[in-house]
């Protein structure tokens, strides 16, 4: 599960993030929409610490990410993170960019390491890619292997800064079959996304951030269905 609570985030004198509060459960997908500006990648990369908040805090599987004592390392180690930029290493197979962090940052052995590359591969519908090089794929199997290269490590949540956005709209929807498939298997997920249908669909929870903090959450049905704010309405006026 991760517990968000009244986080801030200053970047000099531009507030981006003003007290944000939210959860998601174990197991949850909670889905963040909002403006571009609002703040939504702010507030992901507070919770594997890319940032430091300015205040509040952020628990992670029970333990409080944002306390003195906190091991960084440790924390990146339960989180796994997906970005709209796949950095993949382009010299690389698909096989070696999924087992490298296991076995740099994890420690496992070579054959340990490309047994769970091989299952992560073949969960995202990669089996058959496994040796080629990142500019052998198209940018669906490249950001498919950057999803099994961040469940290869065990973790515990997975965030996702709008994974599909830099893909032409024919790959898209082999990307979120996968991420649906994830959902289905219970991983707990923090996802921005601009893919409402997806969100609709998926989310347990949809979040709405402008401004810095959460306008309004709730099921998708209510917040994309029948949104109770303004904001809301006007923002999902453009996007849909
Ligand atoms: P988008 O939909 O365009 O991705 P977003 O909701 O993810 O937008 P953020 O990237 O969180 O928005 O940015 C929110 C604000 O924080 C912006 O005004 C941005 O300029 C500022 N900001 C983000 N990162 C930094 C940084 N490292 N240094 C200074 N300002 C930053
Ligand atoms: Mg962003």
């Amino acid at each position: 599960a991760i517990e968000i609570s009244g986080l801030y985030k200053s970047f000099g004198a531009n507030e981006v993030l003003r007290g944000v509060d939210f959860h998601v459960a174990a197991g949850e997908v909670v889905c963040v929409i909002g403006p571009s500006g609002s703040g939504k990648s702010t507030l992901l990369r507070c919770v594997n610490l890319l940032e430091e908040p300015s205040a509040g805090t952020v628990r992670v599987a029970g333990a409080d990410v944002t306390g003195p004592e906190v091991d960084i390392d440790a924390v990146r180690r339960r989180i796994g993170m997906v970005f709209q930029a796949f950095n993949l290493f382009p010299h690389l197979t698909a096989l070696g960019n999924v087992m490298i962090a296991q076995r740099k940052v994890l420690r496992r052995g070579r054959a340990e390491a490309e047994r769970v590359a091989r299952e992560n591969l073949e969960r995202v519908g990669l089996a058959d890619k496994v040796e080629a090089y990142p500019a052998q794929l198209s940018g669906g199997q490249q950001q498919r292997v950057a999803i099994a290269r961040a469940l290869a490590m065990g973790p515990e949540v997975m965030l996702f800064d709008e994974p599909t956005s830099a893909l032409d709209p024919e790959l898209v929807g082999d990307v979120l079959g996968v991420m649906r498939g994830l959902a289905e298997a219970g991983m707990t997920m923090l996802v921005v996304t601009h893919e409402m249908s997806f969100a609709r669909e998926v989310a347990d929870r949809v979040v709405f951030m402008d401004g810095g903090v959460v306008v309004e959450e709730g099921p998708p049905a209510q917040v994309i269905g029948e949104p109770a704010h303004e904001r809301t309405r006007a923002f999902l006026s453009r996007v849909l």
